[in-house]
């Protein structure tokens, strides 16, 4: 293994304009300054992907996401500042997709002086300027973190250059691609091509069975791969979507209404779309209303009527055509409107992937005392969010605090309510993330394969998707948050010292945005 040498990693840069050098150590190789990748983000915990690319050309970004703060482990300042890089060197960025936890620091980097070109997706562009504007007055969990100023969007979102899939183009020396990720709509990898080595960022990958997303691109060689590790090492899940849907049935053919909370982008269409479903197979009664009362997830539900080409083979996406067959996009006022004059039962979905914001809390106390009402929960829940509380089983004997409106003060009070209701999980089928396993049999299919580097997982995800492919003979990393690897030719090898090292506690449950 070559021997490294340790220097301010920037400086360096600047003086890298010696063209035929060839020694390694200094990391030149073939007159080029070998490219490395320094993991700003994602490390051994699940948000705030960002991954940093130097090469001879000038420096790039590979995302540019928020962190969730409900890892501890995460610093306070983690979603105002940039401590490995500075963003005015930063020569351009490539998205993989649009959930915050992977485009919510942009407009920081924009603040932070970085003018150069974003490329994405054309439908990655759409869905981020609507996740932009969802944060200016956010009801949405999935944005709390997120470092937005409104002034600077238009003219960040100006910097965006969408790029269709599977179309190969040059930037400053560097070629890339986007191709199919299937995780959520416009989600792609990133394939790079610099100093004669290839990279592929996956970005977050979709199952090998989702309502509506196609199946990631199956790539067949690269010298350094990063990969997902959200559900580590863990196998295949099952989907029953049928019984998904007799059990609503059963819930609105008692009388209940079903709370079915969701995070505004993809999982709210995904809801839409499978209730459609199995009201056409005749499983939930088709007079049931559905109703997403959340403007958010309506300006995501417009974005993916818009670019309904990009769903899978014979899925036909239009919010329009479901109002036909009930779905009502309603605002909050008149949501509540509807239930109060119309008696029978109704199916929500909520904007509020684990219940703490917009509609979703006072949905869950109006419902929580009769128990004909249910919770389908679709989604991992933070211990600490009301979704978390309301899955232990003390919820049902002490009760859960929940906003009411008291006429007489005219304001909301937060009242202990009791839970009657039924509650039931059906997380891991409606992920929009690869189970372990088939993350595994991708790599498998490589012809050739130089270094994985595992990230997005907690800890122990990471360690064991990482462990699994050391044993199938991969050459794999979990690296750490500040870690630098160099990609050498053929293959990478872990190169200079941390810049910073964090080390990040284990969480119990992987995440699902
Ligand atoms: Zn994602």
């Amino acid at each position: 293994m070559p021997t490294s040498i340790n220097y301010d990693r920037r400086a360096f840069l600047k003086d890298t304009t010696i063209v035929g050098a060839s020694f390694v150590a200094g990391g030149f190789i073939f007159g080029n300054k070998v490219p490395k990748v320094t993991f700003c983000g994602a490390t051994q915990q699940v948000s705030g992907s960002c991954h940093l690319l130097e090469t001879h050309y000038g420096d790039f970004l590979i995302d540019c996401g928020s962190f969730f703060p409900e890892n501890e482990s995460i610093p306070v300042d983690a979603n105002t500042q940039f401590p490995l890089f500075n963003p005015k060197d930063i020569k351009a960025v490539f998205l993989t997709h649009a959930h915050i936890d992977h485009i919510g620091k942009l407009p920081l980097l924009y603040l932070k002086g970085f003018r150069g070109p974003v490329f994405c997706t054309d439908c990655t562009r759409d869905l981020a300027a609507a996740m932009y504007s969802i944060a200016g007055g956010s009801d949405n969990q999935e944005l709390e973190s997120s470092v937005v100023s409104t002034q600077s969007i238009m003219a960040l979102l100006d910097l965006f250059v969408p790029v269709p899939y599977e179309q190969v183009r040059v930037y400053e020396n560097i070629t890339f691609r986007f191709t199919e990720a299937g995780h959520i709509l416009g989600s792609a990898m990133a394939e790079i091509w610099v100093s004669g080595r290839k990279f592929i960022f996956s970005g977050d990958m979709g199952p090998d069975y989702a309502p509506l997303t196609r199946l990631p691109h199956q790539h067949d060689e690269a010298d350094f791969v990063l990969v997902e590790s959200t559900y580590g090492a863990a196998g295949k899940k099952e989907v029953d979507f049928r019984d998904f849907g007799r059990q609503i049935a059963k819930v609105i053919n008692r009388g209940g209404d079903v709370l079915l909370p969701a995070f505004v982008l993809h999982k709210t269409q995904s809801l839409i779309f499978v209730i459609h479903q199995l009201k056409q197979e005749g499983i939930i009664p088709r007079k049931v209303p559905v109703i997403c009362d959340s403007t958010s997830a309506q300006k995501i539900n417009h974005v993916y009527n818009t670019y309904s080409s990009y769903f899978k083979r014979n899925v036909v996406y239009k919010s329009s055509t479901f109002n036909k067959d009930g779905l009502l996009e309603l605002n909050t006022s008149k949501s509540f409107a509807f239930k109060k004059a119309n008696q029978n039962p109704v199916i929500y979905i909520s904007a509020s992937g684990m219940l703490d914001h917009a509609n979703a809390p006072k949905h869950l106390s109006e419902m929580a005392e009769n128990e004909k009402n249910a919770v389908f929960i679709v989604g991992w829940q933070s211990p600490k969010s009301l979704g978390g509380k309301l899955l232990e089983p003390a919820s049902k004997t002490n009760g859960l605090q929940l906003p009411v409106f008291n006429p007489k003060l005219q304001k909301v009070e937060m009242i202990t309510k009791q839970i009657n209701l039924e509650v039931s999980r059906w997380g891991p089928g409606f992920s929009s993330h690869a189970t372990g396993q088939q993350i595994l049999e991708w790599v498998s299919k490589f012809k050739r394969i130089g270094t994985v580097c595992v990230v997005h997982g907690e800890k122990p995800n990471c360690e064991a998707l990482s462990g699994k492919l050391k044993g199938m003979g991969v050459d794999s990393v979990a690296p750490f948050f500040g870690q630098t690897i160099k990609a050498y030719h053929g293959s990478t090898r872990s190169s200079e010292p941390p810049m910073l090292k964090q080390d990040n506690s284990p969480v119990v449950a992987p995440s699902d945005k």
